[in-house]
């Protein structure tokens, strides 16, 4: 059998590209906010429905870009529960992590623990709509309200996903999508940072470019960050698509769901009332104990068969030993016992139901 692995690249058709990217030849224009990259800005300010989006090389420079806007040694309260990049991004900025836990259902980080943790060198709270599962944002947003703090949220997993109504990408002070090519929206590399306070505009554009405003003075210390032609244009097909690849990977995540649901042992999030999800991870955790035994069981086994789920996410990132000794790591049992037991099941355009139902049949076994 041919391998499976957690995600697959999605692809728009070829001719759709070579199309596409044809007047570049003419044009010469390769980089440097060229017309592609402008037109893939002002279609995803149409998706995404929000005031400003700004496209970076990947979605971890513009987490960058958003966390060097505060002052070197704020506290950030944030979660270990994610992907290395939320917790480095901050670390390269100069920011403390402070380490908050998770809530169980939906693995994101807990309203209820962060006031404890709130000291006067925090600016920011930094929570991850992880798997796509929005945050309990409204209760977050109370706190941060209360104690005058900023919400940047990493939505790296949550491309078009709605809660209420409201598109994920307006709600915080600014939100980070990635469009990795393992993402459910891709440009290869890349991804944005959104906002609604359009003071954010002048240094974020200017981190993105060396620190220059205009042609010669460079205001502030920054990097190089831009996305090229080449890799917009590959946003700009792929976006006709978008909404049919969430459709497909819906058929997926729902066989997952309906074999799995129930199983003892075996627990997986429950549906969010109210959210339009995009299906970005399909992840289940084996709960009989409390240690990685199941878990790994699993994955050994599936391996076996050539299907490769991944731990996403474990180790947290507070256990990270690029850490060791540079701040004091609070504990959080939950998000610790949550990446013990997760496995991020096979979620992509190139599974079928079959495939799904074939795998819950063989985790059933090692159960
Ligand atoms: C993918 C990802 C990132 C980083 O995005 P890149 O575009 O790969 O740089 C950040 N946070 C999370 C949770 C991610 O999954």
């Amino acid at each position: 059998m041919k391998p499976i692995y957690v995600v697959q690249p999605s692809l728009p058709p070829y001719e759709e590209f070579i199309e596409e990217i044809k007047d570049l030849w003419d044009s010469r224009i390769l980089t440097h906010y060229g017309p592609k990259h402008q037109a893939l800005e002002k279609k995803l300010v149409d998706y995404l429905k929000v005031g400003n989006v700004e496209i970076f090389v990947n979605g971890h420079m513009a987490l960058e870009a958003i966390f060097n806007q505060y002052p070197k040694g704020s506290e950030v309260i944030t979660t270990p529960y994610t992907y290395a990049s939320t917790t480095q991004a901050m670390v390269r900025a100069g920011l403390v992590p402070v380490f908050c836990d998770i809530e169980p259902d939906w693995l994101t980080l807990d309203p209820t623990k962060i006031e404890a943790l709130i000291t006067d060198k925090t600016k920011l709270i930094a929570p991850v709509h992880v798997y796509g599962n929005v945050c309990r944002y409204k209760e977050i947003d109370e706190v941060a309200k209360k104690h005058g703090l900023d919400v940047v949220y990493d939505a790296a997993h949550a491309f078009g996903v709605f809660a209420d109504g409201t598109s994920v990408a307006a709600i915080g002070t600014a939100a980070m999508f990635s469009f990795h090519a393992t993402k459910v929206f891709n440009t290869v590399e890349g991804g944005c940072l959104t906002f609604g306070n359009d003071a954010l505009r002048t240094p974020i554009e200017a981190w993105r470019m060396y620190g220059m405003q205009g042609k010669e003075n460079a205001s502030l210390v920054g990097t190089n960050a831009k996305m090229t032609e080449m890799h917009a244009a590959m946003g700009l097909c792929n976006l006709k698509y978008v909404d049919r690849e969430i459709g497909i990977r819906e058929q997926i995540a729902k066989t997952y769901r309906r074999e799995l649901e129930g199983v003892e042992g075996v627990k997986i999030c429950p549906v969010q009332e109210g959210v339009r999800s995009n299906y970005a991870y399909f992840p289940v955790l084996f709960t009989k104990d409390e240690t990685t035994a199941v878990r790994d069981a699993v994955a050994d086994h599936l391996g076996q068969l050539n299907i490769f789920p991944r731990k996403y996410f474990y180790p947290i990132t507070s256990e990270f030993d690029a850490y060791k000794g540079m701040f004091e790591i609070q504990p959080t049992p939950i998000a610790s016992v949550a990446s013990n037991q997760v496995l991020t099941l096979p979620l992509h355009t190139g599974l079928t139901v079959e495939d799904a139902k074939y795998i819950c049949d063989e985790i059933k076994k090692v159960l």
